[in-house]
């Protein structure tokens, strides 16, 4: 089974999002759980929600895919941002329960010259707070371009973080394929050997979702700029081998190129005739 969908906006709700994913051939979703830029939350609605998950039975919708807002820093050097960020993710997980079992993907700080060994006990300290028990969310780190000083361009740095937190079942990794290039692991030319790394530094059962974008700029660029799937220094066939990988192929892909509806509709039906059952 090839799961593949695309960002969509939450500001219709849980099942506009799902109308909308099957519309486009999609099976899968990602959404910001509010505003990206942060501020106060929708409530939920139980009707609209009972009825989400009714449909994704129904039309099997497979593992969803929240995204914090991406201006929250549990890194930052102000102790107010931190407490934010923090406050936040804690509220996000809460509204999380009311679709039990799926995943939630974070950026996970820029440290703020204050350094990498203070951003990751910062980061760790915070998800320690807020991660509980019988939750049954997994919470992701993405890995990062490496812009300014963002912490999680490196799998050393993931894999610190994930050591830090005690509840380490509630823990995995999105890979994000422009980030990575950016940061400077080849996907492009050696694909298997940063698997491999991956997995001797991070451990590859923790790799739960690839977030699949083209980049605009070359190799080890720590920009973040993503790109139409195939028009950018990856190239389509990057994802050919990405997509059919006999380790990455079971995973959800989320794009999140720069398109409208349209667009992704586009892509996603490009790479499902790419994916080899
Ligand atoms: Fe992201
Ligand atoms: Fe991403
Ligand atoms: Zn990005």
């Amino acid at each position: 089974m090839f799961t593949i969908g695309c960002h969509l906006s939450a500001s219709k709700g849980y099942l506009a999002m799902g109308r909308q994913a099957v519309d486009i051939s999609a099976n899968t979703f990602q959404f910001f759980t509010r505003n990206p830029r942060g501020g106060t939350a929708k409530a939920i609605d139980e009707n609209d929600v009972n009825a989400f998950l009714e449909f994704c039975k129904a039309t099997g919708i497979e593992k969803i895919l929240a995204h914090a807002p991406y201006t929250l820093n549990l890194c930052s050097a102000d102790e107010g941002i931190r407490t934010f960020a923090k406050n936040t993710m804690a509220d996000d997980l809460k509204r999380m329960e009311y679709t039990p079992g799926n995943m939630y993907n974070f950026h996970p700080g820029s440290h703020v010259g204050q350094g990498l060994e203070t951003g990751i006990k910062l980061i760790t300290d915070a998800l320690n707070e807020i991660l509980w028990d019988d939750m049954t969310t997994t919470v992701l780190l993405e890995t990062m371009a490496g812009k300014g000083s963002e912490v999680g361009s490196r799998f050393e740095e993931l894999r610190e973080i994930i050591d830090g937190v005690k509840l380490q079942n509630k823990m995995g990794v999105c890979l994000d394929t422009c980030h990575v290039y950016d940061a400077g692991y080849d996907i492009k030319e050696n694909l298997e050997g940063v698997l491999e790394e991956f997995d001797r530094v991070i451990g590859i059962d923790r790799l739960c979702a690839i977030h699949i974008n083209d980049t605009k700029n070359p190799f080890e660029s720590h920009k973040d700029r993503h790109e139409k799937i195939g028009e950018g220094y990856l190239g389509l066939e990057t994802f050919e081998n990405v997509i059919n990988n006999k380790t990455l192929r079971s995973l959800p892909f989320y794009l999140e190129t720069p398109n409208e509806i349209d667009g992704y509709e586009k892509e996603i039906r490009l790479l499902r005739s790419k994916f080899m059952d």
